[in-house]
């Protein structure tokens, strides 16, 4: 199946297992934000893939949009993606602020937003569905809502 999936950013069929991508970040008012999207080849190249950098060999961070240094001053973007049948992989991406409002309204574009349903951040509530809760309560679910 997956072959089928459109991407969720360009909206191709992306003719192959798209890559699911996680993303989280830090607002302004402090608040942590999660989306979730799953993107085809190109957009995972486009968007993922150059935020992939490994910054723990004593480089300063700098921004991988524009390469300006965000050494002192980040917006950071968290990624957690799942390239179609590799392990998880995973990228912190210190944006400058230009750059991070940019990428975070790109993602919020499409993305689904994690926190109104079961994120990855957050404890599962798994078992307590909406018709479950409708049957414990004498009402059948697929009966006039
Ligand atoms: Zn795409
Ligand atoms: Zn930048």
């Amino acid at each position: 199946m997956g072959s089928l999936v459109k991407c969720d950013a360009c909206g191709h069929r992306s003719g192959t297992r798209p890559t699911s991508v996680y993303w989280r970040w830090q607002r302004a008012d402090m608040a942590w934000k999660g989306y979730y999207g799953r993107l085809c080849p190109a957009c995972t190249a486009a968007k993922v893939l150059p935020l992939d950098v490994d910054y723990s060999e004593g480089g300063s961070l700098t921004c991988p949009q524009c390469g300006i240094g965000t050494e002192d001053d980040y917006d950071a973007v968290y990624l957690t993606y799942f390239p179609a049948g590799r392990n998880q992989e995973s990228a912190d991406a210190p944006f400058c602020g230009v750059h991070a409002a940019e990428y975070r309204l790109w993602v919020t574009k499409f993305a689904r937003d994690t926190d109104d349903d079961v994120g990855a951040s957050k404890p599962r509530r798994d078992g307590v569905s909406a018709a479950q809760t409708l049957k414990a309560l004498g009402r059948d679910p697929n009966v006039g809502r």
